[in-house]
């Protein structure tokens, strides 16, 4: 006999088309919104190397395709995208990405927008971002590049005269 494992809980319905989950709400009121998350099935990764915060996973409750937005880096979060089983077939069988979440510096705004702040410590750690941020989101202006980390303009650019680590 073999005991049945529980599904994650299906937050799908109140995610809506679009959604931020915050990473760091394992417990509390916020706990079966991360479960949801945590639990889907990844079915396939984006470019490891341009676009490696990029995932399309699967609600094993409901099988609904999402695509999945992950930093853990800079402010622990998700953002979602709901798909159409179209999309989710052209991603799986033509290596066709959405383009939502290609600008990593207006990815990571999302969790600004959401009130999701950083909790990174060091300035090593920020500065690489502020770096990586020039060299993924060239056409983003730098106050909103400064918003998406979670510092303020002057911050951004003492950032960038740090050593890319
Ligand atoms: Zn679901």
């Amino acid at each position: 006999m073999t005991e049945a494992r529980a599904l994650p809980p299906c937050c799908c319905a109140e995610f809506g088309e679009e959604a931020v989950v915050d990473m760091s709400k394992a417990s509390g009121d916020l706990a079966r919104r991360f479960e949801a998350v945590a639990g889907m099935q990844i079915l396939a990764r984006a470019d490891p190397k341009t676009r490696w915060w990029i995932t399309l996973r699967r609600c094993r409750s409901c099988e609904t395709p999402w695509l999945v937005g992950q930093d853990e880096v800079v402010h622990d979060f998700w953002a979602l995208k709901r798909l159409g089983a179209p999309a989710a077939a052209a991603i799986l069988n033509e290596r066709w990405w959405p383009a939502d979440f290609d600008s990593y510096g207006r990815f990571l705004l999302r969790a600004f927008d959401a009130c999701i702040v950083a909790r990174f410590g060091n300035s090593d750690e920020l500065a690489y971002y502020a770096h990586r941020l020039e060299d993924l989101s060239p056409d983003m202006h730098r106050s909103d590049k400064a918003r998406a980390l979670g510092v303020d303009l002057a911050e951004y650019l003492r950032l960038l005269t740090l050593p890319p680590s």
